[in-house]
């Protein structure tokens, strides 16, 4: 929470619809619904808040929604969707036991990538998602995503595979499973990334 206020404050965003100790994932959904914080607002259909169990150990976070979240209003759902789905159901967890959520909550246009000033307005909902949720480990997708929770410069091949601390969470980066479909080679590398994580929760590899 000190870190969310702390952005805020940082950012002049200082009236909010709850006070802190009363947010709720609601809450905070209502108040990202009607964003206009970055340009972004102007060109989405839908505001893509995030979804899944609002208590789950584990989260997965994207870099933002691509055409059809943007239509939908849901993460995660075209083709890189299904796989992060396959992906999410050979870590032995269904897709309603995880939460599942993007670091923007508005498609940048042509999917282009997100701009620094689109991630410090955003970021902050990210950060009260996460204190929200209380996971245990997060799993990161791409560069974008793990540059915004990590401290990195570097790209993701060379921060994947290990586990990083943000607010105290565990932090896995990995491959976007949208790079997965074009880079069959990148397949291996993510399963160690996940086991690791499975390991991390309790799961049993088989
Ligand atoms: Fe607001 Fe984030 Fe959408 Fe920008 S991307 S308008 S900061 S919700």
């Amino acid at each position: 929470m000190k870190e969310y206020v702390a952005e805020q404050l940082e950012l002049g965003f200082l009236e909010l619809t709850a006070p802190f100790d009363k947010m709720t994932l609601e809450k905070l959904r209502a108040e990202v619904m009607a964003c206009t914080r970055c340009e972004l607002h102007k060109t989405r259909q839908n505001v893509v808040f995030g979804e899944g169990n609002e208590n789950a150990d584990l989260v997965f976070i994207g870099e933002a929604p691509g055409a059809e979240e943007d239509q939908q209003g849901r993460p995660f759902v075209g083709a890189a969707g299904k796989l992060l789905t396959k992906i999410i159901e050979a870590m032995k967890f269904t897709r309603e036991e995880v939460y599942i959520a993007n670091v923007l909550k508005c498609r940048p246009p042509n999917n282009r990538d997100p701009l620094p000033n689109e991630v410090t307005h955003c970021k902050p909902f990210l950060t009260r998602q996460l204190e929200l949720i209380k996971p245990k480990v997060i799993c990161v997708l791409g560069t974008h995503a793990a540059r915004a929770l990590i401290n990195s410069s570097e790209g993701i091949t060379r921060m994947r595979g290990q586990f990083y601390m943000y607010n105290g969470i565990k932090v896995m980066p990995t491959f976007h499973p949208a790079y997965l479909l074009r880079n069959d080679s990148a397949k291996r590398p993510v399963w160690s990334d996940v086991q690791k994580i499975m390991a991390e929760l309790g799961k049993q590899s088989k």
